[in-house]
């Protein structure tokens, strides 16, 4: 898979590089290359934003330099465009899933008070937002994106089941997880992870499953 960036702060994806997205690019399982919008601007200061026509708080990034950068990075339209946006359309496991299966990816950051409208009319193809709340850049959403997405690019996980039983997949909460010691600060595991009863432990794991999305997340439990 393809990664596109267009951003005004490349340098903020060198977090990529750590951990499994990092390994799964030393491994050749995605391509991700960040472009700066700066580079593509024709003010002579470089200058990438400007006030809103109405007026209005904050400045607006001009669409000049984001169509440029767009049109060298994907001339033909290949990619899927993405522009992050709290007015997107909120991101679930489904669309991650959707994603992963969609070929190569634009994602368009914005930044200041977001971009001008008429680049999001002309170049970009579907906008996505990482919750009902407010950033000050697209840099962390798109990190949010490429990271749920590449999870399900073959090979990137250690263990291929590790997306099957996850949260959202079931569509439940996943259960508790223990690991070693069996006892720590007084508290021991629950006593069925440890009988080696298969059923039991599935029987278990579904009714924490359960409680956990009932308690935390009664929504997903309403189409059930
Ligand atoms: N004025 C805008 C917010 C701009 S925030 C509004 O009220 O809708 C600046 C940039 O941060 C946006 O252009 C977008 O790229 C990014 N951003 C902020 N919150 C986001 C969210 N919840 N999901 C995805 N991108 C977000």
């Amino acid at each position: 898979m393809k990664i596109d960036v267009l951003t005004l702060f490349p340098e903020m994806f060198d977090a990529l590089n750590c951990s499994l997205m990092g390994r799964a690019k030393e491994k050749g399982l995605y391509e991700l290359r960040c472009h700066n919008i700066r580079d593509y601007s024709a003010d002579k200061h470089k200058k990438c934003d400007d006030t809103p026509f109405g007026g209005g708080a904050g400045m607006v990034m001009t669409p000049q330099p984001i169509h440029d950068c767009i049109r060298a990075v994907d001339g033909e339209h290949n990619a899927l465009r993405i522009y992050m946006s709290p007015r997107g359309k909120r991101l679930n496991q489904q669309i991650v899933k959707d994603l992963s299966q969609c070929g190569d990816i634009v994602i368009l950051c914005g930044h200041y008070e977001g971009v001008d409208q008429r680049v999001i009319d002309m170049d970009i193809d579907m906008e996505l937002s990482v919750g009902d709340y407010v950033l000050s850049g697209g840099e962390l959403p798109a990190m949010v994106l490429i990271d749920c997405v590449l999870r399900y690019v073959p090979n990137v996980l250690g263990n291929a089941e590790s997306t099957v039983d996850e949260s959202f997949s079931q569509p439940l909460l996943e259960y508790p997880h223990y690991t070693r010691p069996q006892e720590y600060c007084g508290m021991p595991v629950p006593e069925v992870l440890v009988s080696g009863n298969h059923q039991n432990i599935s029987k278990w794991r579904r009714e924490q499953s359960l409680a956990i999305t009932r308690k935390n997340r009664p929504d997903l439990l309403e189409n059930k």
